[in-house]
């Protein structure tokens, strides 16, 4: 074989038996083969065999049984982001003359994807409270509602939902459950009875703000329905972003760990804070989510916001004053992460539905980094002293 050749048919490089790695290869191929048509069309090699990426790819699959694994179910279809993996949720759920109930609490994009994208579609919506149990059981008992889809904690104040009561009410509506999980986690939720567990793995599962992934969890008969949608629709997870993702997943524990500890503290350090009207961490005790994420959850992640009680300009300052917060709209890195909340999640809501969600001018959300806490409290301090006097 000539080397031009060579190149494309690379050498093979098989282990001696017995002979393990400790971490598992990265399959980059896009293609796989067998010995022969007939080998391909085996019973076993359809079901377990891998043929093009698009369909699966066994780093990938190593990734997607890890996160059902995680959340105590049979499977998971990995995607290449975490809306891609809502879009599936959703698109393989429904169809024309369906209703989603969803939360006004709810993170931005998904609020789009129902009150401006699906609508075209003719899937219809109720956005009511998640704290509103009234609104909540009269939108599940319509009819024509399909789906619910709801956060804990929400994105971006931080409310948790009563899952039992919500649960409850969807199951005796026959309503189809789906958690978007990626403020939990991967470890927190996957004990109640919900149909689909969503997560953004760009977020805690990869953990360093440099892939993105997002992956649908269910049991094995709900993914197997939603599998030909996810073939087809093409938001597939590349190999080597899956390995990025299961290096992260390494560390994933220690890492919420370590944000659920620091955003209590930074958490502590604002309530306590003149310049500071309100805090929302249910890490918190006086926190009105307090007792409910006690119940459902582990820890409550790094995430947190506060309210400064003051004008958008003043709030554009501070988050600008904070030098160890870089200003971006995502969370669960390294690093710490500030936003200005009406700004970056909350321009789509009127006046009165960001009153209903708890959000102001002078709302900041923070996401905290595995720095040491008490590093960025005095950054925040002086941010304080430097935007307020
Ligand atoms: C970031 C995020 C998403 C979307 O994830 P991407 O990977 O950015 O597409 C969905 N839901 C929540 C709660 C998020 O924070």
């Amino acid at each position: 074989m000539k080397n031009e050749s060579r190149v494309i048919h690379q050498p093979r490089i098989d282990l001696p038996a017995g002979n393990e790695p400790l971490i598992g290869p990265v399959y980059r191929s896009v293609k796989f083969t067998f010995p022969s048509i007939g080998d391909a069309m085996t019973i076993e090699a359809r079901r377990q065999g891998f043929d093009y990426a698009r369909d699966s790819n066994p780093t990938t699959r190593q990734l997607e049984c890890l996160c059902a694994e995680l959340q105590g179910r049979d499977d998971a279809i990995c995607v290449s982001t975490g809306m891609a993996a809502a879009w599936l949720a959703l698109l393989g759920n429904l169809k024309a003359g369906d209703r989603v109930v969803f939360f006004v609490e709810c993170y931005r994009p998904i609020r789009t994807m129902l009150r401006e994208r699906l609508p075209q579609f003719g899937i219809t919506h109720t956005m009511v409270s998640l704290h509103d149990h009234v609104a909540i059981e009269k939108a599940l008992a319509l009819d024509d509602t399909k789906l619910l889809i709801f956060e804990a904690p929400t994105n971006p104040m931080l409310q948790i939902p009563d899952f039992e009561a919500i649960l409850a009410m969807a199951k005796a509506n026959e309503v189809v459950t789906v958690l978007d999980n990626t403020f939990g986690g991967l470890h927190n939720h996957g004990r109640y009875d919900i149909d689909f567990l969503i997560h953004s793995l760009t977020k805690y599962a990869s953990g360093h703000g440099d892939v993105m992934g997002g992956v649908v969890i269910a049991d094995g008969q709900k993914i197997a329905a939603l599998k030909p949608w996810a073939i087809n629709m093409g938001a597939t997870l590349d190999a080597g972003v899956a390995y990025m993702i299961l290096r992260g997943l390494r560390t994933y524990y220690l890492r919420y760990a370590r944000h659920s500890d620091s955003a209590l503290k930074v958490a502590s350090f604002l309530q306590g804070h003149a310049r500071v009207e309100r805090v929302f961490y249910p890490g918190l005790e006086d926190d009105p989510g307090y007792a409910l994420a006690k119940r459902q959850m582990d820890n409550c992640g790094g995430v947190l916001s506060f309210d400064l009680g003051c004008k958008r300009e003043q709030c554009w300052a501070f988050v600008d004053a904070l030098e160890l917060f870089a200003t971006v709209a995502s969370i669960g890195s390294t690093e710490s992460l500030v936003a200005p909340v009406r700004l970056y999640f909350g321009q789509d809501l009127s006046g009165a539905e960001a009153l209903q969600a708890g959000i102001t001018d002078g709302t900041v959300r923070l996401s905290v980094g595995l720095e040491d806490p008490d590093d960025l409290i005095a950054d925040l301090e002086q941010a304080f002293i430097k935007t307020f006097g």
